[in-house]
């Protein structure tokens, strides 16, 4: 070590806050820092040799002590507790000691840390305070937190997260398998993904099975924490219940699609639908039909029977609607009485001949009467491809084959073939 460092380590060991100092073997000391020689300057007794001594009032204690120093060997360390005066009051004072080896002074040096209890006591109960505070508030929090490892393995969770996923206690849910927590183990495998390229993922939405099997829609904020090489170690989340609000907005988002009276597309989302229908036919040269469905004097059943059997009526036509789709048809209501069969990967010919089905069970069902009487109804079906043109184009296409159906006696299919 040269001259320059070694007063440059000095310096910075008189500056230090701690309260140290270097002895050697016979507790002659070798340095201090200001903070030592503040604290204790007691213990500072001047020899003949003009040279710096440490020294207990404790004399016991001493022997005890620097019996243990000379016989340690570098690069152990060892804790002793003496009583000494510590700002005018005997206090206990707690000295760490560790070995080290100077070459330069050809011997055994000690580096010694004087630690008041009290101060490490006080130290340690404020930080079980914080730790205690830090607990509680995330026991009260209604949010889920809980910290995870990338392989899955739940490290902590707290209360909140417990309840939310309908368990008694953490180890309960602790020992559950990831497959059996997530609708879609995919979806968990992608947030890892995401959180290993972006650090973090915000507001996303998950999909968890509660123990009960019932889905809890979970909003996530997740924070990665990576090692050194910046693997993936494992990751802390808030998790917010939104399944009410989630299941509020599909609702809503239903009802704002639905006919009321018939629960069938209403017609703006028919529009929207079919129109969505006839842009992919005509990107991957699809097959598409539609048809138009208008109840034959139905004027007449609501002037006998008065509008509310005409509703009863309405919704038990629409029945026969529902009852011929097939999984890929969707059927809106497109007006009063008048409904909309919207069918994808269907040629002229198969929609004809759904529609001419549809005609024929419509014809042959008895619709019942709020007051129990049954009643006949027909229908006129208007039928035509659906990929060219605009929606409203494509509407008024198969409009004019419905009209062609009534004009030749109703309870007809009409199957337009020619183009716009
Ligand atoms: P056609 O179609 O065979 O030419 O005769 P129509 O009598 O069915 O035709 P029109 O369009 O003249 O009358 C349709 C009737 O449907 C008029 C209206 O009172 C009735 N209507 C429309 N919407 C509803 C409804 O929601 N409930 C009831 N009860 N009746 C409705
Ligand atoms: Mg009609
Ligand atoms: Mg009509």
């Amino acid at each position: 070590m040269s001259d320059n460092s070694g007063e440059l380590l000095r310096e910075l060991l008189w500056r230090s806050s701690l309260r140290i100092a270097v002895l050697d073997t016979r507790g002659c000391i070798i340095l201090t820092s200001k903070a030592f020689r503040d604290s204790f300057s007691e213990m500072i007794k001047v020899s003949k040799d003009s040279s710096e001594m440490l020294s207990f009032s404790d004399d016991e204690g001493s022997e005890t002590y620097f019996n243990r120093l000379v016989s340690l060997p570098p690069g152990e360390r060892f804790s002793h507790s003496v009583r000494i005066p510590f700002s005018g009051i005997e206090s206990a004072i707690r000295i760490e000691t560790a070995a080290l080896y100077s070459k330069s002074c050809g011997n055994s040096l000690f580096l010694t840390e004087w630690i008041p209890e009290e101060e490490s006591e006080a130290i340690s109960r404020a930080l079980n305070e914080i730790d205690q505070r830090y607990r509680n508030l995330q026991e009260n929090l209604p949010v889920g937190i809980y910290r995870a490892a990338e392989d899955g393995i739940l490290q902590t969770a707290n209360s909140a997260l417990v309840r939310m996923m309908g368990f008694d206690s953490f180890e309960e849910l602790q020992n559950v398998h990831l497959k059996d927590v997530w609708v879609d183990p995919g979806q968990r495998a992608r947030m890892i993904e995401l959180l290993r390229s972006e650090g973090s993922v915000l507001n996303y939405e998950v999909h968890l099975r509660r123990k009960n099997g019932d889905e809890l829609i979970g909003s996530f904020d997740a924070r990665g924490t990576f090692d050194a090489e910046g693997r993936l170690v494992h990751f802390d989340t808030i998790v917010q219940d939104i399944t009410q609000r989630v299941q509020a907005k599909m609702e809503l988002e239903h009802l704002a699609r639905t006919d009321s009276l018939t629960g069938l597309f209403n017609r703006q989302h028919l529009m929207k639908r079919l129109e969505e229908e006839m842009t992919r036919a005509e990107r991957y040269h699809r097959p598409l039909a539609a048809m138009l469905i208008d109840l034959d004097h139905f004027k007449v059943v609501n002037d006998t029977h008065g509008h509310i059997a005409g509703d009863a009526i309405l919704i038990s036509a629409v029945s026969r609607i529902t009852n011929i789709l097939r999984e890929t048809d969707f059927a809106g209501r497109y007006g009063g009485e008048e409904f909309c069969i919207v069918m994808p990967e269907t040629g002229i010919q198969g929609a004809g001949e759904l529609a001419e089905r549809l005609r024929r069970e419509m014809e042959e069902t008895d619709h019942i009467l709020p007051d129990g009487r049954t009643l006949h109804i027909t229908c006129s079906i208007g039928v035509a491809e659906a990929f060219l043109g605009n929606v409203e184009e494509t509407i008024s296409f198969i409009d004019s084959a419905l009209y062609t159906a009534k004009r030749s006696g109703r309870n007809r299919v009409e199957v337009k073939t020619d183009l716009i």
